[in-house]
């Protein structure tokens, strides 16, 4: 059994981009940020470009895919997501191969399964990687956990969730009023309570947990880590999270 670890390069509002890495081989889930910038931190990581098989994409978001027709160009790489995905965002000349939620595929040695996530968008998905037992789940933008999420989460050695926002920082803050009721929504952000009380109902021993997708605005690293620790009753320093721009985090799932 390999390596098998996550590499969080941008995580949030601002632009979102993760690489799994198995035994050598790696996919990208989302391209949020530039090209220039995805090269400059995957060289920051050490990870090597030519090492990255694929490019999956969860959602049309800009903060999802704002460089992802610019870096699967670069690294001259397929891009897996499902058609209304692919049909809601402009990536120019790619490579696209067609995936549908709920369908797991086999790709770089991992089994990944799409899941669907309840979000403003036109078909989400979070992605479950697997290989060799060991599993990695990155679920972020969701406004609550679909059944199938959730069971994910109960299986996942390494959970890279999204812990959007703070509630009081979202009602006291400054959004208007008809976005601060889409982030709370159902079809909107993960709150920190929320993500807390999902960690909490799948209880897993072992398991790594990563706190993902936090807002500049409604939420801070010690806000997220604080309440996410002390209502799941660990110690706060067990709670990861990216801590400031161009922070990046290397979180293995086994050694
Ligand atoms: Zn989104
Ligand atoms: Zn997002």
């Amino acid at each position: 059994m390999g390596l098998f670890e996550a590499h969080v390069l941008a995580s949030g509002s601002d632009g979102n981009c993760t690489v799994i890495e198995s035994d050598g081989e790696a996919i990208m889930i989302d391209a949020g940020i530039s090209c220039r910038r995805i090269m400059a931190l995957m060289d920051q990581e050490g990870i090597d470009p030519s090492s990255v098989k694929a490019m999956l994409l969860t959602h049309e978001h800009s903060d999802h895919v704002s460089g992802a027709g610019a870096t699967a160009r670069k690294l001259d790489i397929p891009v897996y997501c499902n058609v209304p995905t692919f049909e809601s965002c402009t990536l120019g000349q790619i490579d696209h191969r067609p995936i549908s939620t709920g369908v797991p595929f086999e790709l770089c040695g991992m089994r990944i399964t799409p899941l669907p996530t309840s979000h403003n968008a036109a078909d989400p998905n979070a992605f479950l990687t697997e290989t060799d037992g060991t599993r990695i789940l990155v679920a972020t933008d969701t406004g609550k956990l679909t059944y199938q999420v959730e069971h994910a989460l109960s299986l996942a050695d390494l959970a890279i969730i999204e812990s959007n926002y703070d509630s009081r920082m979202l009602t006291d803050g400054p959004y208007p009023p008809s976005l601060k009721r889409l982030i709370g929504s159902d079809i909107g952000h993960l709150s920190n309570v929320a993500c807390a009380n999902a960690i909490m109902r799948t209880r897993k021993e072992g398991r790594k947990i990563f706190l993902a997708h936090l807002s500049k605005t409604n939420n801070t690293p010690d806000t997220a880590r604080d309440t996410v620790a002390r209502i799941i009753g660990e110690k706060r320093f067990n709670i990861d999270c990216l801590e400031f721009p161009g922070d990046t985090r290397t979180i293995r799932a086994r050694a």
